[in-house]
């Protein structure tokens, strides 16, 4: 027997857009049921306990000051923040050659930089001309969305090491390799996301900041006061609409409400029965907005032994499989921390081997980009989002050429009482944990006029 409950509006998900969502509705006085598959809130944020009272993420980490909703509502919640450690030398270690570097610049031959400069200008340049809350209306909307992000590259660079710049920025950003997503897919979320360096800067940029406590506070800051409104360990699996309202299936639980909020990622959100069925083109959206692929790896030291060699613990370089580091140091600096990812391919290939092999592979990039000591850390934690039942993938979704002019339009279209939040549905730092809570507050919003 299934416990019957009912509501104003139920929300689907308690990531961070499903709860941004219901504490927007229950300030406005709707009663919202957030029902969430997992035995925890947050989603993809995730902490992972040092065993000294400080943590280090699993999932969405860094804040950005351009990034207003999340700083808005990281200080409203009374958590406070910490700038990522950056300071002292970057390496860059390409083609085993070593060269240590300070400023955003690395230190790559005169032709290169011109190659990787001029791209960058071109890219971030028909970015601006992409409204990011319709990118299906750019003017070149149909000619972008015909072609690759890798078509595009290789079109406009003429040297190996800016098509190995632009190649990591597409799996560092999009999880996701430059031939899996259209050229508009690419420019909207760039400018979604303030340009190529905002996107992928420390300083001035979204990973310059990083929450004391770790970014899961805020989801559990925003549930606290949703009390048992919240309700854990209940994924949903049927949707059923009315004329008069919804009815929402979970396991061992039905609500009725006026109206839901799905707040969970695109394919996720296809996996879901409804009654009737969606519209053919909503459940085609659902069927090709697939997720990035990533492992991201915290790797501990007893302390972060390259700042005493004056390094900053950023790495580019191209030891496979490790092509980027931060230092991911609590505040204290103890213990030390680098985090590093397997993204795009590299996920896929190295998500098929076993941990142990798979933990060899990793500490031996790092071995190679910072000495003998990186590999011998202290513990080793790895998540793989692929892996996770209410995720399978990340950071978040994309879009292959034609689906954005074809399926674009209807991302965030209600199909009758039914609402659409999560980050993919984001304008503005869509993929980001500032677009998971705008969404989500505009889902609400769309809720509270529809009444
Ligand atoms: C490794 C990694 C690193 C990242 N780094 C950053 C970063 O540094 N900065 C940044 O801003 N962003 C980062 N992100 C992205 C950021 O974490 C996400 O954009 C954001 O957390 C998404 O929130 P959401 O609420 O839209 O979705 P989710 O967090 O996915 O929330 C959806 C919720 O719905 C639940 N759910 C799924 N199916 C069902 C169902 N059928 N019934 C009920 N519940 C269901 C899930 O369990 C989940 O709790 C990162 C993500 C990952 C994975």
């Amino acid at each position: 027997m299934s416990e019957r409950l009912d509501c104003d509006v139920v929300v689907v998900g308690a990531g961070l857009a499903g709860l941004a969502a219901a504490r927007a509705l229950e300030a406005s006085g709707m009663r919202a049921i957030v029902l969430e598959a997992r035995d925890r809130v947050g989603g993809r944020v995730l902490n992972h306990d040092l065993g000294n009272g400080d943590v280090v993420e699993l999932g969405g980490e860094w804040i950005g000051p351009g990034q207003l909703r999340i700083n808005k509502i990281v200080a409203e919640l009374g958590l406070e923040t910490f700038p990522t450690y950056c300071e002292g030398e970057n390496l860059l270690d390409l083609h085993g050659r070593v060269k240590r570097y300070t400023g955003e610049i690395p230190p790559l031959p005169v032709a290169a930089l011109a190659d990787l400069g001029q791209s960058q200008f071109r890219f971030d340049r028909l970015a601006k001309r992409v409204p990011v809350e319709a990118p299906w209306a750019a003017d070149q909307a149909v000619r972008w969305d015909e072609e690759t992000f890798a078509t595009w590259v290789r079109r406009n660079t003429r040297t190996a090491s800016a098509r190995y710049f632009w190649e990591v920025f597409s799996e560092a950003v999009f999880a996701a390799e430059p031939q899996d997503f259209s050229l508009l897919y690419a420019l909207a979320y760039t400018h979604a996301g303030g340009g190529v360096n905002s996107l992928i800067g420390v300083r001035n940029a979204a990973q310059q900041d990083r929450i004391v406590g770790g970014t899961q506070l805020i989801a559990q800051r925003l549930a606290d006061p949703l009390g048992d409104g919240v309700r854990l360990s209940a994924p949903v699996r049927r949707i059923v609409q009315r004329t008069d309202g919804v009815k929402v299936e979970a396991d061992g639980l039905e609500v009725d409400a006026r109206r839901v909020i799905v707040s969970i990622p695109p394919v996720l959100a296809g996996r879901i029965n409804y009654d009737p069925l969606l519209p053919a083109r909503r459940d085609q959206l659902t069927q090709k907005m697939p997720a990035g692929s990533v492992i991201k790896i915290n790797v501990i030291y007893a302390e972060p032994f390259w700042r005493a060699e004056g390094l900053s613990g950023q790495v580019a370089g191209d030891r496979s499989p490790i092509k980027f580091t931060f230092d991911n140091s609590p505040p204290s600096g103890s213990p030390g921390v680098l985090v590093c990812f397997l993204e795009g391919a590299q996920a896929r290939i190295f998500g098929r081997l076993d941990a142990a092999e798979r933990r060899r592979a990793v500490l031996g990039s790092l071995a190679g980009y910072f000495g003998r000591r990186a590999g011998k850390p202290v513990d080793y934690v790895e998540q793989d989002w692929s892996a996770e039942e209410y995720t399978r993938g990340c950071y978040g979704a994309h879009m292959a050429p034609g689906v954005m002019t074809q399926f674009g339009p209807v991302l965030r279209e209600p199909i009758g009482r039914i609402h659409w939040a999560g980050t993919e549905t984001a304008g503005v730092w869509s993929g980001y944990m500032d677009g998971a809570l705008t969404s989500g507050e505009r889902a609400a919003a769309e809720v509270l006029t529809a009444g």
